[in-house]
Parts: structure tokens; sequence; C-alpha cells
């Protein structure tokens, strides 16, 4: 073993776990597609100020989780932590504001966030999600949520719930975020350390402390629900009739607090028993309406979602994909190895999957090798010819090698 390893909180993706990345990506591809969401890209690294910006200063991505890089002279970058800072901006950069609303994106890549690393919690990895802007019809809401959780059940996974809750406008929460630091302080000899720290910079993330003294104070804490005008209730409201008419069981979750700062009215997390106590999340997003006007542009409505593609895999209970069958496999006596080549490349240029011996391998060990990869077709090169064995039944035969093609075409 070389004294190089995989950084703390990084892995590889082997073969195998990569086909099953890509069955993910497929179908999830497959499905977004149909709803009329077409695929972004954005760069791995932004402008830090994006970020700072864009997720808020006093979140904990922003205020501890940046991977920042130094370049041009104190131009500082940042590899991104999420995507919907940069989608938003690349809205704003293109001008998508002219094109037909919503503009509906999707995309999946790797995000970085410095954490302690731990069980499903890494400092890379993947996430697929969605961003739809341009509208702020409670039907995208309803729409983006249950688009989610197809995905979630066609790539299987199981034991899933889904918390909503509506965070309202930035004027009611407002209101709203000086009744509950009054009523924080008012209990701040039973809160957790960390909580009292942040009581003026975030106290909306008091409702997700672990701390069971700080929990109790919680349950008998404000809740932003009950301050809601009835505009954001509206609202809030008829995404849950259109999530009912669809038949998507969910619960309102009034304590749901997610990490960045953009969101305003619709949130919602899906969760799975499957992935244990804590770093139960799946996925989830929300309504970001202030965003774009956060970022300098005007105000433009917009709601999304990212799911960790790691945590979907390890939480769906669909058996590991199966290999390609292999049509045809070439082994052959030293002597013949050009023709050999020749037949697999002719062979993989047809469409076929085709596969040769490269290591040297005596022609028993080629055939041993070929009773592993199970082929519809063996082709052994002989001085004779070529000793060609269909596995499916048929006969074998002695044929000149350059009508092998000929044999196998049409069977295949
Ligand atoms: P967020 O962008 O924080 O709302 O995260 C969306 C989803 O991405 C979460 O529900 C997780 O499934 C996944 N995720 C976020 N952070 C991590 C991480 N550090 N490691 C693995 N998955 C993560």
């Amino acid at each position: 073993m070389s004294r190089f390893q995989t950084p703390p909180g990084t892995s590889d993706v082997l073969p195998e776990k990569a086909a099953e990345r890509d069955r993910l990506e497929q179908t999830a591809k497959k499905i977004l597609e149909k709803a009329g969401y077409g695929r972004i890209e954005t760069p791995t690294f932004e402008f830090t100020e994006l970020f700072a910006r864009g997720v808020g200063e006093a979140t904990d991505v922003v205020q501890k989780e940046m991977f920042n890089l130094e370049a041009d002279s104190g131009t500082s970058y940042t590899l991104r932590p999420e995507g919907t800072a940069p989608v938003m901006r690349a809205y704003m950069e293109h001008g998508m504001h002219k094109l037909p609303q919503p503009v509906k994106l999707w995309y999946l890549s790797s995000y970085f966030r410095n954490e302690t690393p731990q069980a499903h919690r890494y400092r890379q990895f993947s996430q697929l999600g969605i961003e739809a802007i341009g509208s702020p019809d409670p039907a995208v809401d309803a729409e983006v949520i249950l688009l989610l959780a197809e995905i979630l059940e066609a790539i299987g996974v199981r034991d899933v719930t889904l918390l909503l809750a509506s965070l309202g406008q930035p004027e009611s929460r407002a209101e709203y975020r000086e009744e509950l630091v009054a009523y924080l302080r008012a209990h701040e000899d039973q809160l957790s350390r960390e909580v009292v720290d942040r009581i003026d910079l975030n106290p909306l993330r008091a409702f997700d402390s672990k701390d069971p003294r700080t929990r109790e104070v919680m349950a008998k804490a404000p809740r932003l629900i009950d301050r809601l005008p009835q505009e954001d209730l509206d609202h809030f409201a008829e995404v849950q009739d259109l999530l009912q008419a669809a038949h998507l069981a969910y619960t309102v979750d009034t304590t749901l607090v997610r990490g960045l700062d953009y969101y305003t009215r619709t949130l919602f997390e899906f969760q799975s028993g499957q992935l244990g106590a804590t770093q139960n999340a799946l996925g989830g997003g929300g309504r970001y309406d202030g965003l774009a006007q956060a970022l300098g542009g005007p105000p433009t409505p917009g709601i999304g979602w990212a799911a960790g593609v790691e945590r979907m895999l390890s939480a769906s209970t669909q058996p590991p994909p199966v290999e390609a069958p292999v049509d045809l496999f070439v082994a052959y006596h030293p002597e013949h190895k050009v023709a050999a080549f020749k037949l697999a490349s002719d062979a993989r240029r047809a469409g076929h999957s085709a596969r040769l011996e490269l290591a040297g391998r005596s022609v028993k060990g080629q055939l041993k090798q070929a009773s592993r990869v199970r082929p519809r077709y063996v082709a052994i090169f002989t001085d004779e010819g070529v000793e060609l064995r269909d596995r499916d039944g048929g006969e074998d035969k002695l044929v000149a090698p350059e009508t092998v093609m000929h044999h196998i075409r049409g069977t295949l």
C-alpha cells in the first residue's frame, strides 16, 4: 500500500458504486427532464462573496465550513458548499429572466464543506438538486416537492418521511425573531453554550439543538407558524392542498430549521429512518424569494432542493445494478494475437461488447477468465482456425477468422 490515502471526509468511488450512482443519475434525469428541467453545470469554485451573501454570513456553512482558495493576489474563491447561490448567479448572469418563467434547472455535482467527518457527513459529497426560478406560485412549491418524492421512490429509498413548514417572508420573520430572542434571553441559564452564543446571530437554529435541556425550553418557545400573516398562511395552505391532491403524505413540523439563511415561505425536508437518528436528512430545500436581491439582483422568486447522493444510495434498498452482458470473448494462442485483436476491435465497432486477453495468460487461463465473464460467444484463435463456441446452446464450430463476424451477426 502507498503511504497516501484519501483525505478525511472524502472517498473514492469504485466501479460498483459508480454503477449505482449512474443508475440514480439516469433515473433522476428521466424524471426531471420529463417535468421540463434542463441540466446546468456551474464551476466547482466561485467568488467567496457569492456564498457569503447568498448563503448568509450567520450560517454554519459560511462561518465554519468553507474551503477557501487564494488566487489573483488577494481574491478569495471558495469550493462550492451548495448549489443554489451559483445557479441563481447563473440565472442572472445569463439573463434567464427573459425566458418563459419559471426557469427549471437540475444538477448533480460535488460539493465541499469543511465539517468534522462522521457517518453520512463528508467533506466532499455529491448533491442532486433542482431550482425553479421566476414564479411565486404555490404550485411550483408542490411540484418540486413531488419530484423529489418521485425520485426517492424510483430509486428504492424506504422509510421516508416528509417534513413541511413555512417560514413566512422576511418582515414577519423579523418581528418573530425579536420575540424569539427575548424568549431565549429569558431562558439563557437552561440553554446550551452553543445556542446562547448564537442567540443574536441565528436564534432560529436553537430549534435544531440536540441538547436535552435546550430542547425542553424550545418545546415551549413561540412558534413562527402562529405569527405568520394571512398571505403566507394562504400560500402554505395551497401548497398543502396540492400535495394532498397528489396523495403525498407529509407532517407539518413547526420547528423545522435548515442550515441556510435564504429561505422564505415553504421549507421542507425528506428524512429516512434507514440513515439512523442524527444525519437522517436525505435532502430538502425551500423557497428563496429573497436570494436574488441578496446577490444584488432584482426581486426574483425561486424554490429548489438538494439531496445527498451518498445518503440516498445508502438508504436505497435496490439490489446492485446487473452488469451488461458480454457478447464475445476472444482467446488466442500467442501467434494469433494480431488477428484476435482485430476481431475484438471489429466486434466493438459493430456495436457488440467484446473482451480480449490483455495479460498474457495461457489459453487455459483465458478460458477460465471467459467463464467468469460469461459471454454469449467465445472465439478461440488456433492454428486450425477459430473455434467459435456459442454458450447459448448453439453448436461449436471451427470457422475461418475473417468469417467470425458473419457468424455472430444477427444472433446478438
Ligand atoms: P443542505 O444543502 O445542507 O440543505 O443539504 C442537502 C442534502 O445534502 C442533505 O440533506 C444531505 O443529504 C446532503 N449533505 C449535506 N451536507 C452533507 C455532508 N457534509 N455530507 C454528506 N451529505 C451531505
